[in-house]
This record gives structure tokens, sequence and C-alpha cells, in this order.
């Protein structure tokens, strides 16, 4: 676990980009983080926080230090007759979590099957998959706060969980580093269906009443039919959040664009398929160099090879633009850039 001078972190960002990083290392330990953590700011290092590299745009240096948490392992906490506690490390990767919960038999987190990166990040944007979000089974995490210079508990409701929000987002980014996670998972299974495309993945296999492992294989199919393997080409998953607007607005929209695709959101909003918009804007399956928005879902833009963070925004601005132009609506962009300008 040293520190790795000029590191080459191709391999650490799913977008497959070519990044040197002056400084990295993986930290193991709470007192190694710590040590770091009090170097780093000695020194005046601009530092980055990494997961897996799932939902990141990364430039090709990057200055100072790049800390990638690497703890791992879970434990039991609490065992109650319908509910366990599970306390889980932050460098574990979360589909390897979410697949030993529904191994011991710990139930909700299903929904969540095959989304990239480490469980330290999970609460960063809240993930959420298929009508589940992290809020829905997340207790309470422990951080190091760096404002504080200690471990610190903050209870989900301190963390402030939005759509693909929370306060390590928003609020205050950079201050806390997640380190480990408490989960409240059910002992009896409960499915959650209420999102269409997973309901009507099931019907088509002739599943009435779904286990577990039906609502997990499911969901795990319908993720590969659909999403790129960053593995093979490379991707940061919805490169924009869908737009939540006004139910007015919608209405305004669909008079225009009858076919818009639109879902309740909270009472008085509307909740719009960026993809929708994306493709109506001829965008999907279409190239800029070496980047590019996905042929099968215009949400996700892509490396085909040797592009650059420079190259992707570029392409993301024009995308913004013309979804803008056509919509009058202005998409926000999931993944961040670093080093921030
Ligand atoms: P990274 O990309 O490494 O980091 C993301 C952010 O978290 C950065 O700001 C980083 O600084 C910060 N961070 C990382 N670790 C810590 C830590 N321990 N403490 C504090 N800050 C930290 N997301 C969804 O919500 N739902 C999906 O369904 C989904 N599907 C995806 C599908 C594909 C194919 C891909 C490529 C991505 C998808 N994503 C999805 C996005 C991504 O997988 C998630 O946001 C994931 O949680 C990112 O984890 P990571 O470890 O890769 O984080
Ligand atoms: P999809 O089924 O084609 O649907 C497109 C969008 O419409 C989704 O983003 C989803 O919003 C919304 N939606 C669809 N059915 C809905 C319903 N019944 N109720 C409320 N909203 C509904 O989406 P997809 O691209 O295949 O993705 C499937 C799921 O995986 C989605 O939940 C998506 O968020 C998640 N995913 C996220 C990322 C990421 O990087 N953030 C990447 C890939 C997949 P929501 O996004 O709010 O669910």
């Amino acid at each position: 676990m040293e520190l790795v001078e000029n590191a080459e972190l191709s391999a650490c960002n799913s977008f497959g980009f070519s990044v040197i990083a002056e400084r990295f290392a993986r930290v193991d330990s709470l007192s190694r983080l710590q040590a770091l953590l009090d170097l780093a700011r000695e020194r005046d290092w601009p530092l980055l926080l990494l997961g897996g590299g799932s939902n990141l745009i990364l430039k090709p240096f990057l200055p100072g230090l790049v800390l990638q948490p690497a703890n791992s392992g879970w434990q039991l906490r609490e065992e109650g007759k319908r509910q366990v506690v599970v306390e889980v490390a932050a460098g574990e990767n979360w589909h390897t979590f979410v697949t030993a919960m529904l191994r011991a038999g710990y139930y909700g987190l299903e929904n969540l099957a095959l989304i990239p990166g480490n469980v330290g990040a999970a609460p960063i944007q809240n993930i959420g998959a298929y009508g589940v979000e992290l809020a829905d089974c997340l207790l309470e995490l422990d951080a190091y706060d760096r404002e504080a210079g200690a471990l610190v508990t903050l209870t989900a409701a301190q963390c402030r969980f939005g759509y693909r929000d929370s306060i390590f987002k928003s609020a205050c980014p950079g201050r806390y580093v997640i380190w480990q996670l408490r989960f409240a998972l059910a002992r009896e299974f409960v499915p959650r269906l209420g999102y269409q495309a997973l309901r009507d993945a099931l019907a088509g296999q002739r599943i009435a009443a779904p286990c577990a492992e039906d609502v997990f294989q499911a969901v795990v199919a319908m993720r590969q039919a659909k999403l790129p393997d960053p593995a093979e080409l490379g991707n940061a998953g919805s490169f924009f959040e869908n737009p939540v607007v006004p139910e007015a607005t919608c209405r305004q929209l669909r008079q225009q664009f009858p076919k818009l695709v639109a879902f309740a959101d909270r009472p008085g909003y509307m909740k719009l398929a960026a993809g929708w918009l994306i493709d109506q804007a001829g965008w999907k399956g279409r190239s800029r160099g070496a980047v590019g928005v996905y042929h099968k879902q215009a949400l996700v833009l892509v490396n085909h090879g040797g592009g650059t963070a420079a190259e992707l925004q570029l392409l993301a601005d024009e995308v913004r633009a013309s979804v803008r132009e056509m919509f009058g609506i202005e998409l926000c962009q999931e993944p961040r850039i670093y080093p921030l300008d």
C-alpha cells in the first residue's frame, strides 16, 4: 500500500482514458488513511478520492494525490427476527457485496445488482436503479471528516439523500472519506416491482411470485442486454440525470411531443427520461471521433478507444445544447470531471 509516483490509471476509470496520477495510494487502514490525508494537507496537494472509477471523467494528468480506500470485508452487526444490520467496508466491490447479501439471505439490495464501482462511493449519488435506491436500506455510515480530523458516524438522515444526490455530492464534496457502511436488511424477501421494465421482464418469464434470486437475475440480464460493459466499451453509465420538471412544463411539452416519456415524481413534478430526449434530438448511435452516444441507450456516452476527457466534454456540451434547443430542457451531467477547473 505504498505511495506510487506517476501512476498510470487507465485501468482505474471506466471510460478507459489514459491518465497519470502524480501520486497514488490504496489505503486499507484508518491510520494509513489519516497519515496520508495529513501529508496531503501539509504539502497542499490536491486530493482525489477514487473508488472503482465508474462515475468520473479523468483528465490526462491528476496533480497531487489520488487515494483509493481498499479496506475489505463485511460482518453481521445485529441479528433481529425480521432484520439484520450488516457492516461493509468501503473498498468492497458493490456487486460482490449485493451478491453476498443475496446468498446470505439478507434482502433489499437485489434491484441494485450489477452497478459498477465500490461500496464507499455508493452513497455519493445515492445509487439507484429499477425503483430502489441506496437510501432505502442504508442505516448509517462511518466517514473520516477531513475538517474535524476524526472518524464520524452519519445517519442516513444526516446524509440528506435525494435523487442521485447526497451531502457528499452537493453540500460538502471532498469533506468526508467514506470508510464503512451499515445496512438494515430484511430476513424475509419482499419484491419491489414498481418499475415497469422489471415487472415486464418477470412476466415475460411467466414468474408470478418472484423470489429474490429471480429479481436479481432479471436485473442482471436487463443490464447486460442494454448497457455496455466498461471492460469492452468505455462508459460511466448514465451521463445525464433525468430532469425533474413541474407538471405544467410536462403538459406543455406533451402538446408538442405527444410521445414524451415521463414518470410521476414528487407531488407536482414529473421526471423526464433524458435518454428519450437525447434520442429525439438525433444523437443515438452518433460518434464524434473516438467518443460517441451508445446505440442502445442514448443516455450513455462512450469511449470507442483513444478518446479523451476533453473530447467527451465537447460531445456532452453538444448533446446538452441540442436538447436545450429542441425541448427547452437543461440536462445536468452526472459524472464529475477531475481535476476540477
Ligand atoms: P468513483 O467513480 O471512483 O467515484 C465517484 C465519486 O465518489 C467521486 O466524486 C469520488 O471522488 C467519490 N468517492 C469515491 N469513493 C469515495 C469514498 N470512499 N469516500 C468519499 N468519496 C468517494 N449509478 C447508479 O446510481 N445507478 C446505476 O444503475 C448505475 N449504472 C451504471 C452502469 C454502468 C455500466 C456504469 C459504468 C456506471 C453506472 N452507474 C450507476 C454509475 C456508478 O457505477 C455509480 O455512481 C457508482 O457508485 C460509482 O462508484 P465508484 O466506486 O466507481 O466511484
Ligand atoms: P429505462 O428502463 O430505459 O428507463 C428510462 C428512464 O425512465 C430511467 O432512467 C428511469 O428513471 C425512468 N423510468 C423508467 N421506468 C420507470 C418507472 N416505472 N418509474 C419511474 N421511473 C421510470 O432505463 P435504463 O437505462 O434501462 O436503466 C434502468 C435502471 O438502471 C434505471 O433505474 C436507471 O436509473 C438505472 N441506471 C442508472 C445508471 C447511472 O449511471 N445512473 C446507468 C444505467 C442504469 P430512473 O433513472 O430514475 O430510474
